[in-house]
């Protein structure tokens, strides 16, 4: 853990993490400041994730031609928020793939992404023409990308149950022993469930403890091993054990917020995270699978994270 008080902080860098996969890791991880991945093959390149504006894109592809020349033929989709998605039609060249529900989730949204709520909050981001932009190849279960042919390598897309959003997939190199979690995964920043579901979300966070690997990256935050994907599950162990006691006793989730004591996860960025957390875990607890609206939690989830 960091010194008390200080926020953890990494830098903003492309990562080689095997020969010709990379991690474009962002610092530090915040609203709307996520992680890319890049799979460079002899004939073509997999991205996986575009990033959140027209502008932190064309960064993105910049990055990319940094490392290759070779065309992206696929970029594929996490998940359906915009910080993953918004850049997708700058990609002109690349099919895009998504899972069956983020496709029906992304085709509700308007496709001029709706900014109002967001550049008031996030005002350092300029969302400029930010797109939804829907998958043009969509799957349930699992797809494999064989990159290269018979000596390629083999790019596996698992979906399941709700976790973070209802339509989440991770990107699986078994060779490499690598996985792109999206935002299964946060580390050192605090993960955010509001469309998904916690008790799910953990059941994730054992699939991929289960996996043959060692390379973990997250949605937010620095790449990690096994440990990164412990750390998360102690947090969501921590606030449903927690959350639960207070929810039988008939206390508020919004008075469990301010009684539970996160102890070394007040240090990961944006706990505040934590009111959208217990809100999800409440409606569970008591049946619910309605979403949880961010414009009702905005104050308190976009207040500074220094107590
Ligand atoms: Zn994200």
């Amino acid at each position: 853990m960091t010194q008390e008080g200080k926020l953890p902080t990494w830098k903003t860098e492309m990562k080689e993490l095997a020969p010709g996969v990379y991690a474009y890791i962002q610092a530090v991880g915040g609203w709307f400041i996520s992680n890319f991945g890049l799979v460079v093959g002899e004939d073509y390149a997999v991205v996986i994730d575009s990033l959140t504006s027209p502008k932190l894109t064309e960064i993105q592809l910049a990055e990319i031609k940094k490392v290759t020349t070779k065309p992206v033929r696929y970029l594929i989709n996490t998940h359906e928020h915009g910080d993953h998605i918004w850049g997708n039609h700058l990609f002109t060249d690349a099919a895009i793939i998504s899972t069956v529900k983020c496709r029906e989730a992304v085709m509700k949204e308007p496709e001029i992404a709706d900014l109002s709520l967001y550049s008031k909050v996030v005002p350092q981001i300029d969302f400029t023409g930010s797109r939804n932009t829907a998958a043009d190849i969509t799957f349930d279960k699992e797809l494999t990308i064989w990159q290269d042919g018979r000596k390629g390598r083999e790019i596996r897309l698992i979906t399941g149950d709700t976790g973070h959003t209802p339509g989440d997939l991770i990107v699986y190199l078994p060779r490499e022993k690598i996985v792109f979690a999206g935002d299964l995964l946060f580390y050192r920043c605090t993960p955010l469930c509001f469309v998904g579901s916690v008790i799910g979300w953990t059941n994730w966070l054992d699939i991929l403890l289960s996996l043959d690997a060692n390379t973990f990256v997250p949605g937010h935050g620095p790449v990690c091993g096994k440990e990164g994907v412990v750390a998360e599950r102690e947090y969501f162990t921590l606030i449903y054990n927690e959350g639960r006691k207070r929810f039988d006793k008939g206390m508020s989730a919004s008075d469990a917020v301010k009684d539970i004591d996160l102890g070394p996860f007040k240090e990961w960025g944006n706990w505040r995270r934590i009111s959208a957390n217990m809100e999800r875990l409440y409606h569970e607890f008591s049946g619910d699978t309605t979403p949880i609206e961010i414009p009702s939690l905005v104050k308190e989830l976009f207040a500074p994270d220094q107590p």
